[in-house]
Parts: structure tokens; C-alpha cells; sequence
């Protein structure tokens, strides 16, 4: 599969068109953005463990019933997927409190949740991914009803995987953000699982192993990403 035009280039991504009209070919970049891109940089080799930690873990999911996007890894840095119509809202799960809600709420870093929770935001840089809830989501006409409890559904089931799956790996599964498209009238999970997108921290140190380490200019970004990578897929390098 080669690919066609260029569609959309995002801060992390780009995606082109193929030859398969139900399928889009994803191209993930070394470029890293924070803070609405007011923080500009790149990490050396993300795109690569980006696509292969996407393209584990997204067929973990689909062993657990959880229907994706994902179709095949295509080179170390690109991946086919089914052609999504991507639904703005980006999804948010918790299971201890971090970032924006430790900061909204008050509480500690590290603060465990009893419970795990599930956050919105409306997908929009000029607005800075407001947060909104369910009813938003109906009346600015995202979803539908019956596709938001889908979605929450999901959202917790692949919480519930993931937790597991990482936990195994000594790694502790904080906080992450998923985004959901339809498929031929179905709702199913799109997007990427990532160091960019989920916060992880190691089991035993709380070291923390993701993004947060380029956000807050912690150093070691490139070898934290590839300690992941490892984590999830056994590679050495
Ligand atoms: P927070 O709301 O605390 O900033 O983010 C919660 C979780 O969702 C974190 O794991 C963070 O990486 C992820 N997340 C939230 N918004 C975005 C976004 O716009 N881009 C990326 N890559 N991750 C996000």
C-alpha cells in the first residue's frame, strides 16, 4: 500500500489518502508540541515507538473485543487504518489524579481515585479543548446519545485492559486520552495510545515515563519513550 495525497497534517501526525477508499494510511512525526503548541520541539525516534506502541496495544484491544482503527503496521513509523469520521471530542480517562485535574481540583499529584473518572473535551485549538459534558456533546451535535454511552462504555473497558496490561509491565497507568470515529456506522476507537497521550509511571520509582518529561523539561525524553516501547512490545531498542 503506498500513499496518495496529504489530508491533514496535525501537530503529531500526518495522514494520507490510498488507493483503498476505506483506508487511511498514518504517519506519525518526531515533532512535540505542549501547551497548545506554545512549546515546540521534537523527540527523536517518537514516531517510531508512537506507531509501535499504538500498533500493540490496539491489538490487545481487539483481542479483548475493543474494535479499533488499527489495520497494519506499514514501516516503523506508519500504520493503515480504516478510514474514521472522526468524532472532536477528546476522551479523557483517570485513575489518579495528574495534570489539568490536579491543577482544576486542587489535589495532590499522585492523589489515587476510588474510582475511575471520565472527562470531555470539545477538540478545538482555538479554544484550547474546553472540558464539556454529555449534554454539550448532544446539543453542539458530536454524537448522539446512544453514541456517548457507547463511547463511555469503551472508554472504561479499555481502561480496565490497559491497567491491567501496563500494571504487568511495572508501569502504572495515570491518566490517558483516546479519541473515537464512526466505521461504517459504528463507533470505534481511533487515534493512538502513546507516550504522548497517556501518563505512565514507573510501578516502583513513580518515575514518570511520558510526555510530562518534555511538558516540564525533565530531561531523558528520548530514553524514557523507548523504555516504554520496550515495556509494551519486548523490544530492545
Ligand atoms: P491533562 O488534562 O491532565 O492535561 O491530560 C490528561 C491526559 O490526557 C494526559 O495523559 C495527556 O497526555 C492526555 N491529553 C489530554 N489532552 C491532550 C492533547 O491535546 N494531546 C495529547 N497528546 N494528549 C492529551
Amino acid at each position: 500500500m503506498t500513499k496518495g495525497t496529504l489530508l491533514y497534517e496535525g501537530k503529531a501526525k500526518r495522514v494520507y489518502e490510498t488507493k483503498d477508499k476505506d483506508c487511511f494510511i498514518v504517519s506519525y512525526k518526531t515533532d512535540a508540541t505542549a501547551f497548545d503548541g506554545k512549546k515546540k520541539g521534537s523527540i527523536e525516534g517518537k514516531d517510531r515507538v508512537n506507531n509501535l506502541m499504538s500498533a500493540r496495544l490496539f491489538e490487545v484491544l481487539e483481542e479483548k473485543g475493543i474494535e479499533t482503527h488499527f489495520v497494519k503496521v506499514l514501516e516503523e513509523h506508519e500504520m493503515v487504518v480504516k478510514r474514521l469520521e472522526i468524532i472532536p471530542v477528546e476522551v479523557i480517562v483517570r485513575n489518579v489524579a495528574a495534570g489539568g485535574m490536579a491543577k482544576k481540583l486542587g489535589l495532590k499529584e499522585g492523589t489515587p481515585l476510588g474510582k475511575p473518572v471520565v472527562e470531555y473535551c470539545l477538540k478545538s485549538d482555538e479554544l484550547s479543548d474546553p472540558m464539556i459534558n454529555e449534554d454539550h456533546i448532544e446539543v453542539l451535535e458530536l454524537a448522539d446519545k446512544e453514541e456517548i454511552q457507547t463511547i463511555r462504555k469503551m472508554a472504561l473497558k479499555i481502561n480496565q485492559v490497559l491497567k491491567a496490561f501496563f500494571l504487568e509491565r511495572e508501569l502504572n497507568l495515570v491518566d490517558f486520552k483516546l479519541e473515537f470515529g464512526r466505521y461504517q456506522g459504528r463507533v470505534i476507537l481511533g487515534d493512538e495510545i502513546s507516550p504522548d497521550t497517556c501518563r505512565l509511571w514507573d510501578l516502583k520509582s513513580g518515575e514518570r515515563l511520558d510526555k510530562d518529561r518534555f511538558r516540564r523539561d525533565l530531561g531523558a525524553v528520548e530514553e524514557s519513550y523507548l523504555e516504554v516501547l520496550k515495556r509494551v512490545t519486548g523490544m530492545i531498542n
